[in-house]
């Protein structure tokens, strides 16, 4: 059976960041690999003037460094076309509605349209109502419609704005985004989970200690200080993927590997984390901000505060760090930990799964415990596992030391796989949601989230609190060590 995929796609922001950097050269990979060939078109719509001669060379420019040759990034491109048109203007619609129609005879796209809203969050409404007003939504092919985060700023938002969407499509047609979903690693967890008894057999409270997860980014907020003054760590970070590297976590088996099914399994997860006391948020939650940071190494990095579009007193947080319990049969007293920031010490997004240690210890390691077992999950920039076990050191006597079997995937086979995004837009055309996070999903995250936010937003905090190049406020170690537990990844300390 061919792999070939068949569609239009309209991209909404087509000018902007997203769009160059992450999704032409995503769909580039897919028409390399051969999923998209003759029969797919894009069109790119914004509000510039562009003609499209010129929007095919910003499209060729944006896939330059991934190109076969210069040919084939010229046929690619020719599947592209350019609107120019405000979204909030009816008749752009009719416009666009026009040229898809054309479009989709001249390629013979049977009628399948993919929408994808690659602009702010407060046009979606406006956009997905004018498309079904206007017609642009066919009835012979599938239509869906793929969104970006920020989906809300906070539960009421969020439920205003699927109210708007889902006046136009079904739950089923409206693809949220979470680029962690596409990471290879993330799906991984599934893998390594119900692919091997001997680990899903101990995936529970009566084994494992604790699990952590830390999503660190050594950049700072560059140019997007304007946006991220809105948001925070909080919403940016854990209302989403950390929530969702969470359900993943956490879910009880799903009867199949299937959109449903998991999609089932990983709402009942959600639902079962404990949601905070106001009372509770300062013992389970920390907040923190960069620093100013001059030494050797980072040399002159400004603190958050003087970055570009950031108040100078501003009280956003570009850390956060937390305990989360979830309240079932599985993992009843199993604190999730988690911590994200920007300027951390080193970029990485890691899970590190400790298991519980030996009832007695038979060996002699001068009183000190026998390390824990410590499963580890790398999914960025590294991807793999290791497994930490205590073995007998060669010689006389009986301690032990600690090996790490690890397997890291090269270079070679990560460059080859498939790319999240990429990835992502092929399960869209396939019309797989498995990686797409449902309504249900987005209203409980909110939920928890947005006691926090209400909880922070009442009480000043005196920033910044940690130097940039570190690994976040020092109240983040003391949120594990008053559980008698460490963080197990430490880059700061090597
Ligand atoms: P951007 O500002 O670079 O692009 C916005 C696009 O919207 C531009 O093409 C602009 O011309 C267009 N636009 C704005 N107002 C318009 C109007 N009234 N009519 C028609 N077009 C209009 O933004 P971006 O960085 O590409 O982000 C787009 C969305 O993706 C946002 O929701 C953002 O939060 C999300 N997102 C972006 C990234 C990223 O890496 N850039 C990552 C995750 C999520």
């Amino acid at each position: 059976m061919s792999k070939e995929k068949n569609g239009l796609f309209t991209i909404f922001g087509g000018t902007g960041d997203l769009a160059k950097r992450k999704l032409y050269p995503s769909l580039y990979r897919l028409y390399k690999k051969g999923y998209l060939k003759e029969k797919f078109a894009v069109i790119g719509t914004a509000r510039r003037e562009w003609t499209d001669d010129f929007y095919r060379e910003v499209v060729v420019e944006s896939i330059q460094n991934i190109t076969e040759s210069h040919e084939h990034a010229i046929e690619f491109a020719s599947h592209f076309y350019y609107q120019s048109h405000n979204v909030t203007d009816i008749e752009h619609y009719d416009t666009l509605k026009k040229l898809s129609e054309k479009l989709d005879k001249q390629y013979q796209l049977e009628g399948n349209r993919l929408f994808y809203l690659a602009m702010s969050p407060n046009f979606f409404g406006v956009i997905s109502q004018n498309l079904k007003d206007r017609d642009l939504i066919t009835t012979t092919g599938f239509n869906r419609l793929i969104i970006e985060k920020p989906f809300g700023q906070d539960f009421e938002s969020a439920l205003v704005l699927n109210n708007q969407i889902r006046a136009s499509f079904e739950e089923n047609q409206i693809y949220r985004i979470d680029h962690y979903l596409g990471k290879e690693m993330v799906q991984n967890i599934s893998a390594i989970r119900f692919g091997n008894y001997m680990i899903e057999s101990m995936w529970n409270s009566r084994y494992i200690d604790n699990i952590q997860i830390t999503l660190g980014e050594s950049l700072g907020v560059e140019e997007r200080g304007g946006y991220y003054d809105t948001s925070g760590a909080l919403r940016d970070m854990l209302q989403n993927h950390i929530l969702q590297i969470i359900s993943l976590l956490a879910m009880e088996p799903p009867t199949r590997l299937k959109d449903k099914e998991i999609r089932t399994e990983k709402i009942k997860a959600l639902k079962a984390v404990r949601l905070l006391e106001p009372d509770e948020v300062s013992d389970y939650m920390i907040r923190g901000q960069y620093g100013p940071s001059h030494n050797d190494i980072s040399k002159n990095l400004n603190g958050y505060r003087e970055e570009m579009n950031v108040a100078l007193d501003s009280q956003t947080e570009t850390f956060v760090a937390g305990k989360i319990m979830i309240d079932n049969f599985r993992w009843t007293g199993v604190p999730f930990y988690f911590r994200t920031g920007k300027r951390l010490t080193k970029k990485g997004t890691q899970i590190d799964i400790e298991f519980k240690n030996v009832p007695l210890n038979l060996f002699d390691n001068n009183d000190e415990p026998l390390p824990a077992n410590v499963l580890t999950i790398y999914i960025q920039p590294t991807e793999g596992f290791s497994l930490e076990l205590n073995t007998k050191k060669i010689g006389l006597g009986l301690a032990t030391e600690t090996l790490q079997l690890e397997h890291k995937y090269s270079a070679e086979t990560t460059a080859n796989s498939l790319e999240a995004y990429e990835k992502l837009i092929l399960d869209c055309l396939n019309g797989d949601s498995t990686n797409f996070t449902h309504w249900d999903e987005v209203a409980t995250s909110w939920k928890f989230v947005d006691i926090i936010r209400n909880q922070w937003d009442k009480e000043k905090v005196d920033f910044p609190n940690y130097a940039s190049g570190s690994m976040g406020p020092i109240d983040s170690e003391q949120l594990l060590i008053k559980d008698g537990f460490k963080w197990h990844w430490c880059p700061n300390k090597k």
